[in-house]
């Protein structure tokens, strides 16, 4: 077992995650500490992953897409050949290492799936909302095919239990929609699980909405649905056949049709912090288990 390597105060996305990477490096070194005593190894660390909690790793960026005027869809591969997989959990988060002459920082996004087609020229993908003012968003924007990109990962305090809830209750805004896509997958692609799932998502404008045509097609599942607000509507919005989506904004008067909450419902909440807060706080006069609301 070799000792960790102590993370940089700018390894740290400085987010408040739930684990740190402090927090992962202080539980490997007492495990490391351990070993040095009885020279037994505990691993807590999945092993057999193509990224690292521990250190970062290469990873080529083989597509840059744009996918509205607000998003880009970016894919990457590892950049080393070993035929290992990279691994995660619904809900889970990467750090990206950001490094140029005058910053170094890191910055989480959540991971994607890469569908069949991609899966041979691409690893994982994320969405990254474009901020204008945004110093790693807007680099990673404009990051040109072929660059070489540094992560480590992945981190996340969220486990999808099978028929832990009867139904689970996502809120998200913008790009808050990355974790809920790969859990409501998970549960939908389970026979077994018989949560029902409700997705409230949060949009600029029509042309920002994420993922339109995998939730429409989520909507045939009986255990789905799902409602679009889109808050800034000034032209009539281009509706499929009956596609839920709202042209106002969301409000927690839209929440009232899901009342009453129980002890079986979840609720997760993936937003900007204003949002997850104000959400939250409403939330906790209506619960009767505050610990059932998960923020990401
Ligand atoms: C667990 C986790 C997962 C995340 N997953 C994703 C993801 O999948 N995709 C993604 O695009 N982002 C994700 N983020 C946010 C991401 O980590 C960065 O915060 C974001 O890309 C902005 O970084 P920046 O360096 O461009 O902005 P900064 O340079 O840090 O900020 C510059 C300006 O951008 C604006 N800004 C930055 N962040 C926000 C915000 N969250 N809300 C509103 N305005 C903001 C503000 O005006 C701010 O002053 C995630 C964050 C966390 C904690």
């Amino acid at each position: 077992m070799e000792k960790p390597n102590e993370p940089n105060s700018e390894d740290c996305c400085n987010s408040g995650c739930n684990p740190c990477i402090f927090d992962i490096y202080d539980e490997q070194l007492k495990l490391y500490e351990k070993y040095l005593l009885n020279k037994e190894i505990i691993n807590t660390i999945p092993q057999n992953n193509a990224i690292s909690q521990l250190k970062y790793t290469g990873f080529v960026l083989v597509k840059n897409l744009p996918e509205c005027h607000l998003h880009h869809r970016l894919f990457f591969k590892k950049k080393s050949d070993d035929n290992m997989k990279v691994s995660w959990k619904p809900g889970d988060h990467f750090l990206y290492k950001y490094n140029t002459d005058k910053n170094s920082c890191t910055r989480a996004y959540t991971p994607l799936k890469v569908r069949n087609d991609q899966s041979l020229i691409s690893d994982f993908s994320i969405i990254v909302k474009n901020y204008e003012l945004g110093l790693v968003s807007s680099h990673l924007c404009n990051l040109n095919e072929g660059s070489i990109t540094f992560w480590r990962g992945p981190y996340g305090h969220y486990n999808l239990e099978c028929n832990k809830f009867e139904r689970i209750i996502m809120i998200a805004q913008g790009t808050g929609i990355a974790p809920f896509i790969s859990m409501i997958e998970t549960i939908l692609n389970n026979e077994d699980d018989l949560t029902k799932v409700i997705l409230l998502y949060c949009c600029q404008s029509e042309n920002s909405i994420l993922f339109r045509e995998e939730l429409y097609y989520y909507k045939s599942y009986w255990n789905f649905k799902y409602e679009i607000f889109v808050s800034n509507a000034s032209v009539p919005l281009k509706y499929r056949y009956q596609e839920p989506i709202n042209s106002h904004r969301f409000s927690s008067n839209n929440l009232l049709p899901l009342k009453p909450f129980t002890n079986n419902d979840q609720v997760l909440i993936c937003g900007a912090p204003q949002f997850n807060e104000t959400y939250k706080l409403y939330l906790e006069a209506e619960t009767p288990k505050v610990e059932n609301i998960v923020l990401f």
